[in-house]
C-alpha cells in the first residue's frame, strides 16, 4: 500500500487511523474485552516476554482496542508515540511521575486544573520533589524558577477557568537549556487547535473524557511524545502501576475521535458568535475567548493556536449574578464537566475551584463573578436566546 496515514489530512486520520481489522474484516473498530491472550506455543510466549516477537501479552500493557485508540490520536498529534490512560488525572500523574524521582524539581504555572495543582502542590512533595508554581503568563518567572534539578516543567495553555496562555515556544526554551521536560496539558486548545509538540513540548497530555469523548460517556487519557521518550520515562511505570484504559472506553474514545474535528470546529464557531453577545451585554462585566480581539493574550492564540477552542469564561460581576443567571437557563445545564455535546456551565469558585486556597484564587483573578461556559452543539441561536435571557436576570 503507497498510502501513508501520516500525510493524510487530520479529518482522515481521524476516521481510518489506527485501524486493525481482524480477520473479519469488520467495518467498524472491533471491541476486544480480554484480559489475556494466548499462544500458539511455549517457545511464541517466551519471545514475546523477552519482546522478540511481536504481539499482546495482558491488557494491563496493551490491549488492540486501546492500540487502535493510541494509533489514531498518535497521528492526529503528530507524535510517534502514544499510550492511553483511565482517565486525564492518570494521564497527568503517569506523565510527571515518570519523569522524576526524590530530589528533583517541577516548576507549573500556576492557572490549572485543581486536580493537576494538587498533584503539583500536594503529591509531588510527598516523593521528595520539589515544585514551583509561577504566573504562567509571565516567561520571565519561569526563567527565574528553573533550578539545576529542574527535570520538568508543566503547564495548561489555555488554562482552566480563565483561560490563561503560556507562550509554549519561550517555555520550551528556556526548559531545554535548563536540562528540562516540558509536559503540556491540552485539554482545553484540544489537537485540532493547537499542536505542543511543534512548538517544542515534549509530552502532550489529555484527558480524553473532554473533547475526545466529547458526549459526555466515559473517562480516559493519554499521553502522547516520542518513542524513546515513552519507552524510558513511562513503559514500566504503566506496566507496574497499572493506570490501564478500560478497551471499552478505549472504543467509545475510537468513536469520538471520529467526530472530533467537526464537533470542535462548530463549538468554536458558536463560541465566537456568542462573544458578540457578551461584547454587548449590559450585565457582563468582562468575558475571554482567546479568538475573541477583547482577549488579553490575542495576539499570542494567533501565533500558537488555529483557533479559539470551545470554552468561554464571563465576568458577571457578583456571586449573586452569576447564581441568578446560572439559575435562569433553560437549555444549558449547570456542570462542572466540560467538553460535551450539551453546553454547560459552572461557577468555578464555588464548585471546581473551591479547595484553591483564596488568597490564590484572587492571584488567578478568579472573584465570585466568573462563569465558565462549555459551548456544546445546539443551535447558535437557541443558545443566544437561552443565555440573553438568563443574563438580564443576573
Ligand atoms: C478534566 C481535566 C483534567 C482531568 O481529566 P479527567 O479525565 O477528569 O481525569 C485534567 N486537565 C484538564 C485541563 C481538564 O479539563
Amino acid at each position: 500500500m503507497a498510502e501513508d496515514p501520516s500525510q493524510w489530512r487530520p479529518e482522515t486520520k481521524l476516521v481510518r487511523g489506527g485501524l486493525d481489522r481482524s480477520a473479519h474484516g469488520e467495518t467498524a473498530e472491533a471491541l476486544y474485552l480480554t484480559q489475556g491472550y494466548v499462544y500458539a506455543s511455549a517457545e511464541l510466549a517466551e519471545a514475546r516476554f523477552k519482546g522478540e516477537a511481536p504481539g499482546f501479552v495482558y491488557s494491563r500493557y496493551a490491549n488492540p482496542t486501546n492500540r487502535m485508540f493510541e494509533e489514531r490520536l498518535a497521528l492526529l498529534e503528530g507524535a510517534e508515540a502514544c499510550r492511553s490512560t483511565a482517565s486525564g488525572m492518570s494521564a497527568v500523574q503517569l506523565a510527571l511521575m515518570g519523569l522524576v524521582r526524590a530530589g528533583d524539581h517541577v516548576v507549573a504555572g500556576r492557572a490549572m486544573f485543581g486536580s493537576c495543582r494538587w498533584i503539583i502542590t500536594q503529591w509531588l512533595p510527598r516523593f521528595g520533589v520539589e515544585t514551583t508554581v509561577v504566573d504562567g503568563r509571565d516567561v520571565e518567572a519561569w526563567r527565574a524558577a528553573m533550578r539545576p534539578n529542574t527535570r520538568a516543567v508543566f503547564l495548561e495553555s489555555p488554562a482552566n477557568p480563565l483561560l490563561e496562555l503560556v507562550d509554549l515556544k519561550a517555555v520550551a526554551g528556556i526548559a531545554h537549556a535548563a536540562g528540562a521536560k516540558v509536559v503540556v496539558d491540552n485539554v482545553f486548545a484540544t489537537p485540532i487547535f493547537q499542536k505542543p509538540l511543534e512548538l517544542g513540548a515534549d509530552v502532550v497530555v489529555y484527558s480524553a473524557t473532554k473533547h475526545i469523548d466529547g458526549q459526555g460517556r466515559v473517562l480516559g487519557g493519554a499521553v502522547l511524545g516520542a518513542q524513546a521518550l515513552l519507552e524510558e520515562a513511562y513503559r514500566d511505570v504503566i506496566r507496574h502501576t497499572g493506570p490501564t484504559l478500560s478497551a471499552f472506553n478505549a472504543w467509545v474514545m475510537l468513536k469520538g475521535l471520529e467526530t472530533l474535528d467537526l464537533r470542535v470546529r462548530r463549538q468554536a464557531e458558536t463560541a465566537l458568535k456568542l462573544c458578540a453577545l457578551f461584547a454587548a451585554h449590559p450585565k457582563v462585566k468582562r468575558f475571554y475567548y482567546p479568538w475573541d480581539p477583547s482577549f488579553p493574550q490575542h495576539e499570542l492564540a494567533g501565533r500558537q493556536m488555529t483557533g479559539g477552542g470551545t470554552v468561554i469564561a464571563l465576568d458577571l460581576g457578583t456571586k449573586d449574578a452569576a447564581f441568578n443567571a446560572l439559575n435562569a437557563l433553560e437549555i444549558i445545564d449547570l456542570s462542572n464537566n466540560l467538553a460535551d455535546a450539551k453546553s454547560l456551565i459552572t461557577h468555578p469558585s464555588t464548585t471546581t475551584h473551591r479547595a484553591v486556597p483564596e488568597e490564590e484564587r484572587l492571584a488567578l483573578g478568579l472573584t465570585d463573578g466568573w462563569v465558565r461556559l462549555s459551548v456544546g452543539l445546539e443551535a447558535a441561536e437557541d443558545l443566544e436566546r437561552d443565555l440573553s435571557r438568563a443574563l438580564d436576570r443576573a
